[in-house]
């Protein structure tokens, strides 16, 4: 496996915990668990490799201060029906492959995920998402983002540092950038679905979803916004 080093130097974005609320949705919300997807004018839903079109696990505006992503809208879809770990591909200089959200996944033709962060998501999509429930989410600063031990402090966060599972990963965009760590989702998370849909396999409750096999997810995003999908979820455990 290739052996990312460690910089030192890395920015630390200010941080805020993301908490899910408990009252269920009846109408679109820009910062929600499922929902409407807010998608730029003409852009699709879209669909994972299987045809199924891919559900919608959360979403939201990433504050104005998390800067370069602040104002931009974050989504994050992954397929009901495959579930597995990301496994990143890289060139050998060390990026990962041009247009790796959309690259192979051995075993699978293209990625069981899709996460997006633009400038353009201005409306909301007609169909609320099928499985997952919608909740509302709400952002609350971290007074600090890093713990005692000097590491990232855990929980479902964006902005800040990784509360790492093992030891840090980074990666390269595709465009030559340095990904930065974005949001994190802490290890078997689980994001409760509508009754009698059918089970996510490997997932662990029959009324949740779990992203990644229930992995701790990091999302690196490119500071370079080269494309809305050019963000990387490392997976850890
Ligand atoms: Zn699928
Ligand atoms: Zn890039």
């Amino acid at each position: 496996m290739f052996e990312n080093e460690v910089n030192e130097t890395r920015a630390v974005l200010p941080g805020y915990a993301i908490d899910v609320g408990a009252e269920p949705l009846d109408r679109p919300a820009r910062n929600s668990v499922g929902g409407w997807p807010f998608l730029d004018d003409g852009q699709e839903w879209p669909e994972c490799f299987c045809g199924e079109r891919l559900a919608l696990f959360f979403q939201f505006d990433i504050p104005l201060n998390v800067e370069p992503f602040g104002g931009d809208h974050l989504l994050v879809f992954h397929c009901r029906a495959h579930n597995d770990a990301s496994e990143p591909e890289l060139t050998d200089d060390g990026r990962l492959v041009p247009a790796y959200w959309d690259a192979p996944r051995p075993p699978y033709p293209r990625p069981f995920w899709r996460v997006l962060l633009q400038r353009h998501a201005t409306r909301p999509t007609p169909d609320r998402e099928p499985s997952v429930r919608a909740l509302p989410l709400t952002l609350r600063p971290l007074a600090d983002t890093l713990d005692r031990h000097g590491r990232g402090v855990p929980g479902f966060n964006v902005g800040g540092t990784p509360s790492w599972a093992q030891d840090p990963e980074y990666y390269r965009c595709a465009c030559g950038a340095d990904l930065m760590h974005l949001c994190q989702v802490p290890e078997g998370w689980s994001f409760d679905v509508h009754p009698g849909l059918p089970e996510q396999p490997y997932t662990i409750y029959a009324d949740t979803y779990l992203l990644f096999l229930g992995n701790e997810v990091y999302l690196q995003a490119c500071p370079a916004h080269c494309d809305p999908a050019a963000v990387w979820p490392v997976n850890q455990h």
